[in-house]
C-alpha cells in the first residue's frame, strides 16, 4: 500500500497510530540533532520528524531532501509540542521510521506557496507547478463543486445532460469561428461551436423537453483582458414554458449554488429591470447593484444659466456620491482625468459639493446662483458632506456610459463593491437589435433566433429598432453571469427576423436552412439560456481574473504558454491538408 492517509487527514485521535503518507516536499528545516520536513498532497500538509538520535541514517537522508521531491514515509503519530493552528494537522506529527524517495525533483523556479515569488509568465508555463499551490487548487475544487451542484439541481428537474458536436459547420452571424480544415474534404473547414445553440434547439425539436449540458465554447474574439478564447458555459434548455418558467428555474439554480457553496440565504426573488432603465439609471446593462449612485438626469435644471458646454448637451447626468465631499482638488482633477481617458472619452467633469452648512459649491460657480445650486441639490437628495458628479455630452447613450464607468470607480473609491457581498438580478426586455456601425445594418443584440415580444410584432417592419426581445441576462456584481431567451418556434417568423437582419432567402436558407426545416416538422414552444462556468466560479471565489479558476488557460494575447500553442504546421501536415500558409512574419 503506497499510503494508509493522505497529508490532511491525521488528527489527534490518531496519536499512536503507525501510517504511511506520500506526496511531495514543501519544505524541510534542520534544528539541531532533528529534520523537519512538510510533506504535502491535495488534501493538506503534515509534519514529519526525523531524529538523528534514534537514527542518524534515516535522519541524513531525510538532511538530503529537497523542495519538491516525491516521497514516502512510515512513522508514528504523535501530538505535537507546539501546535500550528493554521493547518488541520496541526495538532499532531510523525516521527518517521522509513523513508523512500519515489522521485527527485529539479528546484522549482518559483517557490510553492500560496503567497508565490512567481511572476504571471512563469507560473503559466509551470502550470503543473502552480497547480500544486493549494491557493490555485482550491479554486479548481470550488468549481467541480459547483457542478456537481449544477448537475444535481438540473438532474432533480428532469434535464438530461446530452453531448453536442465540437466540430460543426461556421455560423458568421455573432462572433468570429474558429476553424479546423478537413483532410477528407480538402479546402472545406469545420468550425468550432460558439455555443451550442442550434444543436439545443433542434434537441427541443427532438422532443428532449429538458436539455442540459456544461459545455467549451469557442469564440475568435479580439483580444480583451481577462478573455479566454475558450470558455466554458452551462448550457441549457426547456420546451413548453414562458419566460417566467425559465427565471424561476435559474433563479433557484443561483439561490441554491449560494446557499450550498457560500451558505448565504436570499429569500427574495431578484430583482428585476428592464434594459431601458438599466441603461437610463446605471448606463450599463449589467449595473453592479452593491451600491447606489443611481442617474439623475438634469438637464432641466442646468440649461439655460449661460454655460456653452451644458447648453449644447443632448443628456446631462449626475450621481452623488455620499460623504465624498472632502475630496481634494487633487482627487477631483485625477476623476476628471479618468473620465477624460480615451478609453471613456468624455470631454471633462462638473462637480459640486454640499458644504457642513448646506450650501453649494461648485467648479461653475460662476455661472449658477446659490438657488440654482440648492435645486440640484434637491434633485439629487444630496445632503451636507456629498459630492455631485456631473457628466453631460451630444450623445445620451454615450454620455450615459461614461457616467456609469465614472460610477463604478467611485464606487471602487469608496469602497462600495465589497466581494463578499452579492446583489443579483435580471435584465429583462432587451431590444432586438442594435445598429452595427461596422457592418452599417442592424444586427441580433442576442443572436437571430430569440423571438420578439408578440405585443411588438406590429414594429417589425415599421421600426425594428424599437422591437423588444424575450431576451433576458442574469447580473451579479456588475457581471453578466447569464443570458437567453426565449426562441422563435415558427419557421415564417424566424425566415422573417433573419430578411430584417439583412439575409436573403438564400442566404438564410445556406446557413440556417437545417434549423427552418426543422421548424416545419412540429417544432415546441422553447427557450434556454447560458450561464458563464468560469464567471461564476470566479464571482463565487472572489477572484479577479477568470484564469484562476480553469486549469490550463491561455494568456492575454491567447497563447497556452506551457505548450506553445498555436503554432505553425509542418509541410508534411499543410499537404496533406491541401492548404498553404500566406501570413508573412510565421515566427
Ligand atoms: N447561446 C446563448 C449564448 O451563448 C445563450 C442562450 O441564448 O441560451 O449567449
Amino acid at each position: 500500500m503506497y499510503r494508509t492517509h493522505t497529508c490532511g487527514e491525521l488528527r489527534i485521535a490518531d496519536a499512536g497510530k503507525q501510517v504511511t503518507l506520500a506526496g511531495w516536499v514543501q519544505r524541510s528545516r534542520k534544528m539541531g540533532g532533528m529534520t523537519f520536513v512538510d510533506v504535502r498532497d491535495r488534501y493538506g500538509i503534515t509534519q514529519i520528524v526525523f531524529n538523528s538520535e534514534s537514527d542518524a541514517a534515516l535522519n541524513d537522508a531525510a538532511a538530503k531532501l529537497g523542495r519538491e521531491f516525491v516521497i514516502q514515509v512510515t512513522g508514528l503519530v504523535r501530538e505535537r509540542e507546539s501546535k500550528n493552528k493554521n493547518i488541520p494537522t496541526g495538532d499532531i506529527e510523525i516521527i518517521a521510521q522509513q523513508l523512500n524517495v519515489l522521485n527527485e525533483s529539479a528546484t522549482p523556479p518559483f517557490t510553492i506557496e500560496d503567497d508565490t515569488d512567481g511572476g504571471d509568465d512563469l507560473r503559466m508555463k509551470y502550470r503543473y507547478l502552480d497547480l500544486r499551490r493549494a491557493a490555485v487548487r482550491k479554486n479548481l475544487e470550488l468549481r467541480h463543486d459547483i457542478c456537481q451542484k449544477i448537475r444535481t439541481y438540473l438532474s432533480d428537474l428532469k434535464f438530461l445532460e446530452v453531448e453536442t458536436p465540437v466540430l460543426i459547420g461556421s455560423t458568421p452571424e455573432g462572433a468570429r469561428d474558429f476553424v479546423v480544415p478537413s483532410r477528407m474534404n480538402p479546402g472545406q473547414f469545420y468550425a468550432l461551436p460558439q455555443s451550442p445553440q442550434t444543436l439545443k434547439q433542434l434537441l427541443m425539436v427532438a422532443g428532449f423537453d429538458r436539455y442540459f449540458q456544461i459545455v467549451k465554447c469557442f469564440r475568435d474574439e479580439d483580444l480583451r483582458a481577462d478573455r479566454q478564447p475558450e470558455f466554458t458555459q452551462i448550457d441549457c434548455e426547456m420546451s413548453f414554458i414562458e419566460q417566467e418558467d425559465i427565471l424561476n428555474v435559474f433563479e433557484g439554480l443561483m439561490k441554491t449554488l449560494f446557499r450550498e457553496v457560500k451558505g448565504i440565504d436570499f429569500n427574495e426573488p431578484f430583482l428585476r429591470m428592464t434594459w431601458q432603465d438599466a441603461m437610463k439609471y446605471y448606463g450599463s446593462d449589467k449595473p453592479d447593484l452593491r451600491f447606489g449612485m443611481k442617474f439623475v438626469e438634469i438637464k432641466d435644471i442646468m440649461q439655460g444659466h449661460g454655460f456653452s458646454v451644458f447648453d449644447g448637451a443632448e443628456y446631462i447626468g449626475a450621481i452623488c456620491a455620499k460623504g465624498a465631499a472632502h475630496y481634494t482638488r487633487k482627487q477631483l482633477d485625477a476623476l476628471t482625468d479618468f473620465v477624460k481617458r480615451p478609453q471613456i472619452g468624455a470631454k471633462g467633469l462638473v462637480y459640486a459639493r454640499v458644504e457642513a452648512d448646506g450650501s453649494v459649491k461648485s467648479s461653475v460657480d460662476k455661472f449658477y446662483d446659490q438657488a440654482s445650486l440648492q435645486s440640484l441639490k434637491e434633485r439629487m437628495q444630496a445632503e451636507a458632506g456629498d459630492l455631485i458628479l456631473i457628466i453631460c455630452g451630444p450623445n445620451a447613450m454615450k454620455a450615459r456610459k461614461q457616467l456609469c464607468e465614472l460610477r463604478l470607480e467611485m464606487g471602487n473609491q469608496l469602497g462600495l463593491r465589497d466581494k463578499n457581498k452579492y446583489a443579483c438580478l435580471w435584465v429583462i426586455d432587451f431590444p432586438m437589435y442594435e445598429w452595427s456601425e461596422e457592418e452599417n445594418r442592424l444586427m441580433a443584440m442576442h443572436h437571430p433566433f430569440t423571438s420578439p415580444k408578440p405585443e411588438d410584432y406590429g414594429l417589425l417592419d415599421s421600426d425594428p429598432a424599437s422591437v423588444r426581445a424575450n431576451a433576458y441576462d442574469m447580473v451579479i456584481n456588475g457581471v453578466e453571469v447569464g443570458g437567453g431567451s426565449i426562441r422563435i418556434h415558427d419557421a415564417v417568423l424566424q425566415a422573417k427576423i433573419f430578411k430584417i437582419l439583412g439575409f436573403t432567402p438564400e442566404k438564410a436558407q445556406q446557413q440556417f436552412g437545417f434549423l427552418m426545416n426543422a421548424f416545419k416538422f412540429g417544432a415546441p414552444p422553447h427557450g434556454g439560456l447560458a450561464f458563464g462556468l468560469d464567471r461564476l466560479v470566479s464571482l463565487f471565489a472572489g477572484l479577479d481574473s477568470i484564469r484562476d479558476c480553469i486549469a490550463f488557460p491561455k494568456n492575454n494575447a491567447g497563447r497556452d504558454v506551457m505548450l506553445d500553442a498555436p503554432a505553425p504546421l509542418d509541410q508534411k501536415q499543410l499537404d496533406e491538408l491541401e492548404l498553404a500558409v500566406l501570413a508573412k512574419d510565421v515566427k
